[in-house]
């Protein structure tokens, strides 16, 4: 600490020496000679294991290993010339291998201008450990070695925090989880990168959570043990040539992985690819789904979206607000449906929401939306009319959709299916009550029919119906509802029968009817 002594004076070696200490560096490895040997020597003082290597190169790998395997950067001490020349394999070894190293060379004496070479210390740091990990090259001119400078000119400079962790898109990570879950053949690659990234644990989580057999890359290895049953790795080609869908953790489609072309792969393979580098995505295939973000950030995002499939209102009211035309109407009814949907759903023009209003009527969407649908028809055409229903409120009208298809009105309907009033039971559960029973006396009376295909209502005169139950199906749906203006649809979107509203802050919200 050379904050106390502040008279005092101290060689440019030892500054160095503390600038690697504050940031963490445990080993340096080099071979030593003009200008850095007082480096060394400043640094074993400091208590920094020094290892002197025989080549520059092999010391250079081995402090890139040390990056790899500590997540802070080693170093690499070198002489000027030759000796940087000789670090250059490891350095570029480091960098295609994505792992953080520091390399420290001599270089003449500085010229005239001052350069705040101590400053530079935490910026190499950082960019050696902070997005895709890499080598980083730190020049330090011969004087300022033995300068003797006032302890108290020394600028303090901290550790460099570890990076930040990034997550991906949300509803990236929904799409990626409806293509892992309607994958017939899915593979998982492990690569270094997941390794890097401390993401065995979640990974391992969401290897058993999705049975997903897997295929470590070469350094990939141990991050779910080898021994693990939906290991693949004995049976990598056929893995590699089998699978529909690829998501790639930590792992490049380099010469490793065939370039994630044909004939080692199918050719409509669909890869997901998770990186932290985003010049990564889309390399040599065009991938279905790209997360960008930490590994293990991004591993636990898709655990926790797993557990929202079956979709809940909050995820059908995301999807659907990222697709609402700005000028369109909002028709809703409902109890759930009506009240988060308010609350997600947004109105950009006056007079462009009906509801269930004053007196909470059940069933005047299907009248609201044909009148919406006729102004909108005589005044703006082209606009669109959203009409959002709940399951039992649609059944309040649904014939009207006859009415529809009749005048062939610019309307969407959507049906939030949770098969009952309020809330509903899925099937196993109403097969379960029904084994003994009739219907009349055991079945509660807010529940509905399950899985009922309200689409088929519309599909019976002419519409468009879909039935929807993932993230995935319910985007392209709405998509194509949008852009075919030759006809009514409506979608019919399956969400969790248990689904409710978030736990309110206020308890006066928490009843059900509210
Ligand atoms: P392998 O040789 O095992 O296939 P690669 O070196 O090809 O592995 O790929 C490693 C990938 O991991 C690189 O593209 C790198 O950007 C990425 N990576 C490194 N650290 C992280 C991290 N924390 N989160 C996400 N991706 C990472
Ligand atoms: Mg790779």
């Amino acid at each position: 600490n050379f904050a106390e002594r502040s008279e005092e004076q101290v060689s440019g070696a030892k500054v160095i020496a503390q600038a690697l200490k504050t940031q963490d560096v445990e080993y340096v490895f080099g071979i030593v000679g003009i200008p850095v040997t007082e480096i060394a020597i400043a640094a074993q003082q400091l208590g920094i294991k020094y290892i002197g290597m025989r080549n520059e190169q092999a010391a250079c790998y081995a402090a890139s290993a040390i990056g790899y395997l500590t997540g802070r950067p080693g170093v690499c001490l070198v002489v000027s010339g030759p000796g940087l020349i000789h670090a250059l394999g490891g350095m570029a070894n480091a960098n295609m291998n994505c792992w953080p190293l520091l390399v420290i060379g001599g270089s003449p004496e500085r010229n005239q201008e001052t350069m705040g070479a101590f400053q530079e210390f935490p910026q190499a740091v950082r960019s050696s450990i902070y997005g895709r990990p890499g080598a980083c090259y730190v020049d330090i001119p011969a004087d300022f070695v033995n300068l003797q400078v006032n302890v108290s000119s020394i600028k303090h400079v901290e550790r460099c925090m570890s990076p930040p962790i990034s997550m991906a898109e949300t509803s990236a990570v929904c799409t990626a989880a409806s293509v892992i879950k309607n994958a017939k053949q899915p593979l998982l690659i492990i690569g270094k990168g997941a390794a890097y990234a401390h993401a065995e644990e979640s990974i391992q989580k969401l290897v058993e959570q999705y049975k997903l057999p897997f295929l470590p890359t070469p350094m990939g290895k141990g991050v779910v043990p080898d021994n693990h049953p939906y290991c693949v790795g004995a049976a990598r080609s056929r893995a590699l040539q089998f699978a529909d869908v690829i998501v790639l953790f930590g792992a490049r489609l380099n010469w490793i992985l065939h370039f994630g072309l044909p004939p080692r792969y199918q050719p409509d393979v669909k890869f997901i690819q998770v990186d932290i580098c985003a010049e990564e995505l889309g390399n040599n295939v065009k991938p279905a789904v790209t997360l960008l973000g930490d590994i293990n950030a991004v591993t636990k995002q898709e655990l926790a979206s797993k557990k929202s499939l079956p979709m809940n209102y909050y995820t059908v009211f995301y999807h659907v607000q990222e697709q609402l035309p700005r000028d369109c109407f909002v028709v809703s009814e409902g109890a759930n449906t009506m009240d988060i949907g308010r609350t997600v759903l947004q109105n950009y023009l006056p007079r462009h929401r009906l509801d269930a209003g004053t007196f909470g009527t059940m069933g005047v969407g299907l009248g609201f939306a044909i009148a919406a649908a006729m102004v909108a028809k005589d005044r703006s055409p082209g606009q669109r009319v959203i009409c959002v229903e709940g399951d039992s409120a649609f059944g309040f009208s649904g014939m009207e959709v006859e009415t529809i298809c009749r005048y062939n009105l610019p309307i969407i309907l959507l049906v939030v299916n949770n098969n009952g009033i309020y809330q509903g039971f899925d099937t196993d559960t109403w097969k379960e009550m029904l084994k003994f029973q009739d219907a009349a006396s055991v079945v509660p009376p807010m529940c509905l029919l399950p899985n009922s295909h309200y689409e088929q209502v519309m599909t019976a005169f002419g519409g468009k119906g879909y039935f929807v139950q993932t993230p995935e199906e319910l985007q392209k749906s709405l998509r194509q509802s949008l852009a075919d203006t030759a006809k009514p649809s409506l979608i019919n979107i399956m969400i969790e029968p248990q689904a409710t509203r978030k736990t309110q802050d206020f308890h006066w919200l928490t009843r059900s009817n509210m």
